[in-house]
C-alpha cells in the first residue's frame, strides 16, 4: 500500500493536481489482499498527503485459469480449481488471473 500511495501521489504531481478525489484499485480474489485492511492502510499512509481525502474504490478481479495445451482461458474458483481442461482434458491448467494487486487509476482536482 505504501508503494501504491507513493505512486498515486506522484501521478498526482505529473499532473499538477492540488488534490486526489478518488483511487482505484484492482485486487485480485486471491491476491491475499484483504480490501478492509486496505482501507485502513490508505488511511494510514494517505493522511498528510494530498490524497488524504481521496475515496479508495477496489475492484475484485475474479480467479481465472488458463490451459497451457489449448491456451483457453476458465473461469473458476480458487478452491475447486481444474484437474483437467474441459476442452481438451490436457493436465495443464494454470492460475492466470487472480493474484494481480495493482493502481488502475486516480481522479484528480
Ligand atoms: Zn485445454
Amino acid at each position: 500500500m505504501t508503494e501504491v500511495m507513493a505512486r498515486v501521489v506522484e501521478t498526482a504531481r505529473a499532473n499538477n493536481a492540488t488534490k486526489v478525489t478518488a483511487i482505484h484499485l484492482v485486487c485480485g480474489a486471491v491476491s491475499g489482499v484483504v480490501p478492509d485492511c486496505l482501507h485502513f492502510c490508505f488511511d494510514v499512509c494517505a493522511a498528510d498527503t494530498i490524497a488524504a481525502c481521496a475515496t479508495l474504490a477496489i475492484e475484485t478481479a475474479p480467479v481465472r485459469w488458463q490451459c497451457r495445451a489449448c491456451g483457453r482461458l476458465l473461469d473458476g474458483d480458487e478452491r475447486t480449481g481444474y484437474d483437467a481442461c474441459p476442452h481438451c482434458h490436457a493436465h495443464a491448467i494454470e492460475l492466470a488471473g487472480g493474484r494481480e494487486f495493482f493502481l488502475k487509476s486516480i481522479e484528480v482536482e
